[in-house]
């Protein structure tokens, strides 16, 4: 239900925030593939873990309801109901606002450019000014790495594109008949997409793309027909009703650690410094919990949260089965 009015929230609802902008649009989520690929299992042990509600749909299924998609016939799709998009700008602004009102200083525009630990705090030094603080949290996304030397080779950059379809069949892909959605393609990756949302249509991308690592402080590297081949040979093939003229493609990052899942810790050599690299492409919509887990681990040292898969201990776990 919406938070503001507590109204039931149906297929097509939106949830608002506080500045009563949308931030949340619920269209159901689709995972799709093979009913023993990574996404679909993960799928459902995950539902079935949290008793979350799941509707296991078959190809027929799925053109009665979602005719956009193009499923093979040994393929199923998984809906969860509470799914949806989010609004990345309006949800980022939101917390802004209920930061600044809660008493923080927000500064635009200045760069760190070193962190000093001392006998009396943890000096944060930027290009216009040093402040000392009890507690220093570093959340530096792609360029975490030249802040924390611990993650300075394995929190990587890689380029990642996306690109907008206007739909030859406008009906089939309003968000109202067509759920945001994930498609295991096996050894091919997985694609993700979103419905129409205003004029640009049909949004899709490949997770991680070519995992090509790039340097964050250039320039993201633009657009090849490399990139829009691999996207357009996707909507072909699996969105033919959202397969018209592709308008729009853009380079933007993921971060990606050696798991492939996020970093949050205290930093193991000096207790004060708390690390985030909520990315590996699937961070945002954790925000508000990754904000608490934060926020425990700066004022209390530790969480209640299950975060042991985050720790610099596992990555290094991993790091040494890998190389075994
Ligand atoms: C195309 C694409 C699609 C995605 N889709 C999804 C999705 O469907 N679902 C999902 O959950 N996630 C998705 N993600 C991932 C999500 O965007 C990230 O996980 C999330 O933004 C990571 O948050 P962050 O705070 O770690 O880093 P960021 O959002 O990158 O924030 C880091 C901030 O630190 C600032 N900064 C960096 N260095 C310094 C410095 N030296 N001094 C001062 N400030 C600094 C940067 O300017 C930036 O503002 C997607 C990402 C991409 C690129």
């Amino acid at each position: 239900m919406c938070r503001c009015c507590s109204a039931p929230m149906p297929i097509g609802g939106h949830w608002k925030c506080g500045c009563s902008e949308d931030v949340l649009t619920i269209t159901g989520v689709l995972q799709i593939g093979k009913p023993d690929s990574k996404i679909v299992s993960g799928t459902k042990k995950s539902c079935a873990l949290h008793n979350l509600p799941l509707e296991t749909l078959d190809p027929d299924a799925m053109r009665r309801r979602f005719p956009v998609f193009s499923l093979d016939d040994d393929e199923v799709a998984l809906l969860d109901p509470q799914g949806g998009y989010l609004r990345p700008e309006v949800a980022v602004m939101g917390h802004l606002k209920l930061a600044a009102s809660d008493g923080a200083a927000l500064h635009f525009g200045e760069k760190v450019t070193a962190i000093e630990p001392g006998d009396h705090g943890v000096t944060i030094v930027s290009d216009t000014g040093r402040y000392t603080a009890g507690k220093v949290i570093v959340a530096t996304g792609s360029w975490i790495g030249e802040l924390v030397p611990a993650l300075r080779d394995h929190a990587v950059p890689i380029k990642q594109v996306v690109s907008w379809y206007q739909p030859t069949d406008g009906f089939v892909t309003m968000p109202q008949r067509m759920p945001v959605f994930i498609r295991d393609e096996g050894e091919n990756g997985s694609f993700f997409g979103f419905p129409a949302i205003g004029v640009d249509g049909v949004k899709v991308g490949r997770h991680a793309h070519f995992r090509e690592p790039i340097d964050p402080n250039q320039s993201n590297p633009v657009v090849n027909d490399k990139d829009t081949d691999l996207l357009d040979s996707f909507i072909r093939r699996r969105l033919p009703a959202a397969a018209g003229l592709r308008v729009r493609s853009t380079t933007c990052r993921y971060t990606m650690l050696p798991s492939e899942d996020f970093l949050l810790d205290l930093l193991p050599n000096d207790k004060r410094i708390v690390v985030a690299s909520p990315c590996s492409g699937h961070g945002f919509k954790f925000t508000s919990v990754v904000g608490e887990i934060l926020a425990d681990l700066a004022l209390e040292g530790g969480t209640a949260l299950p975060i042991s898969a985050f720790s610099f201990a596992a990555m290094d776990r991993f790091l040494a089965a890998r190389a075994a």
